[in-house]
C-alpha cells in the first residue's frame, strides 16, 4: 500500500468551485474518511483521487509518485461504489477474476487469487452465483473482493454501505473496517452517513462547500469542534447563539444563563453554546437554576431523548433509558424537570 498526499486540490465547473484548494495526507494503513451535506465536493475529489476527473489544480501523490497525470487505470486504485458496479452476466468469481484477465494473468494463478480473497470476505461458497442470486450485502461483499484482488495502492470506498438496509449496514460497516485494518489498506472513504464516519474512520476530513472545515480523530471532532457547523454535522447538538458573560457564564440571545467553563476551550470569536444531548442530566420536578417543562419524551430502547423547553429554548436531553421504578421513568409532557451538566462539558464555538 502507499500514503496519500492531495496538495491544494481544485475542480472548477465553469464558474462553480466544487473543490477548492484541499489538502489532506492519509498515512500508509489509515482510513480517512470525507464527511459534509451533499454538494461539498467529497465525491469529486475522489474522482481525482481515483482518475476520473482531471483537476483544474493541485497534484496528487502516492508516495512520493506524482499521479496527477496518470489515467485511471494506471493508478492501481480499488474502488467500491454504493451501486456495486457488479456486471450481471459473471458469477461473482468471473467478477472478482475481470481485473486480472485485463492485467493477462494466467488461468491458473488468476483461480488462486479468486479463491484468496472470496475466502477473505467469506463468499467461498457462493462463487458460482450470479449477482441476482445475491443479497446486498453479499454483492457488497463481491465488489469489496474485486477492488482487493488486484493488491491496490489505494482503497477507495464511495458511500459504500448506503443501499443496504440498517442492520446490515451495521454488519458490513465492521467487517470492512475489521479486513482494512488487518490487511493495512490505506482507504478513502466517501459518505455523508456520520454514525459511519464516526465508527470507521481513523480520521474525518469535514467539508463544506468545497472547503476543509476541520481535520481530526472522531473523538477530537466530537468532544472539541471548532465550530458550530462542525459541532452540528458530527453528532446530535444542542448550539445556542449568545455571548460570554463572565469566566462561568454565558448568555442566550433569549437572556438564559448557562454555566460554563470558558478558560481552557474559549475561541476568539466564540458566539455559540454548544453541548451534547448526552452530556446533559435531567431530574423530575423544578429544583435547580435551569428547569422547564418536557415537551416531549421518546424511548428509543436502551436511551431515552427528552426535549424540554426552558424560556424560548429548547434542550434536547437524552439519557440511559431509566428503570421502570426510578422517578425519572414516569415523567411525562407537561411535568417540570430540571437539567444540569459539568461546567467543563459545553463549548463555546464560533456560529459561521
Ligand atoms: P453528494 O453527497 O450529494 O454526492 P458531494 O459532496 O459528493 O455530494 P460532489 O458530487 O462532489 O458533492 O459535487 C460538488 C459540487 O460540484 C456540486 O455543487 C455539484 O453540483 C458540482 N458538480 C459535480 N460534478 C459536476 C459536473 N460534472 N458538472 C458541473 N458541476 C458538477
Amino acid at each position: 500500500m502507499a500514503s496519500l498526499s492531495i496538495e491544494n486540490l481544485t475542480k472548477r465547473f465553469g464558474t462553480s468551485v466544487a473543490v477548492d484548494g484541499l489538502d489532506l495526507a492519509v498515512q500508509e494503513g489509515e482510513l480517512v474518511a470525507l464527511l459534509g451535506p451533499s454538494g461539498c465536493g467529497k465525491t469529486t475529489t475522489l474522482r481525482m483521487v481515483a482518475g476520473f476527473l482531471p483537476p483544474t489544480s493541485g497534484r496528487v501523490l502516492f508516495d512520493t509518485e506524482d499521479v496527477t497525470r496518470l489515467p485511471a487505470h494506471k493508478r492501481s486504485t480499488g474502488m467500491v461504489f454504493q451501486s456495486y458496479a457488479l456486471f450481471p452476466h459473471m458469477t461473482a468469481a468471473q467478477n472478482v477474476g475481470f481485473g486480472l484477465e485485463m492485467r493477462g494473468l494466467g488461468a491458473a494463478e488468476r483461480q488462486a487469487q479468486i479463491e484468496k480473497v472470496l475466502k477473505l470476505v467469506r463468499l467461498s461458497h457462493l462463487a458460482a452465483r450470479f449477482p441476482r442470486e445475491l443479497s446486498g450485502g453479499q454483492q457488497q461483499r463481491v465488489a469489496l473482493a474485486r477492488a482487493l484482488v488486484i493488491k491496490p495502492k489505494l482503497f477507495l470506498l464511495d458511500e459504500p454501505l448506503s443501499n443496504l438496509d440498517a442492520k446490515l449496514r451495521a454488519e458490513v460497516r465492521i467487517e470492512i473496517r475489521a479486513l482494512q485494518q488487518r490487511l493495512g489498506l490505506t482507504t478513502l472513504m466517501v459518505t455523508h452517513d456520520r454514525e459511519e464516519a464516526l465508527t470507521m474512520a481513523d480520521r474525518l476530513v469535514v467539508m463544506e462547500s468545497g472547503r476543509v472545515r476541520q481535520i481530526g480523530s472522531p473523538r477530537d471532532l466530537y468532544d472539541a469542534p471548532q465550530d458550530a457547523f462542525v459541532a452540528d454535522f458530527v453528532g446530535r447538538c444542542n448550539i445556542l447563539a449568545g455571548r460570554r458573560e463572565s469566566e462561568t457564564q454565558f448568555r442566550t440571545e433569549s437572556g438564559l444563563v448557562l454555566s460554563v467553563d470558558i478558560a481552557p476551550n474559549e475561541s476568539k470569536n466564540a458566539n455559540a453554546f454548544a453541548l451534547r444531548p448526552e452530556r446533559i442530566s435531567i431530574q423530575p420536578g423544578a429544583k435547580g437554576d435551569l428547569h422547564g417543562a418536557v415537551q416531549a419524551v421518546t424511548y428509543l430502547g436502551s436511551q431515552t431523548e427528552y426535549h424540554v423547553r426552558i424560556g424560548e429554548e429548547i434542550f434536547v436531553v437524552i439519557q440511559q433509558t431509566p428503570d421502570a421504578n426510578e422517578p425519572l421513568a414516569s415523567v411525562r409532557p407537561e411535568d417540570q424537570v430540571s437539567l444540569h451538566w459539568d461546567r467543563k462539558s459545553p463549548r463555546l464555538v464560533p456560529q459561521t
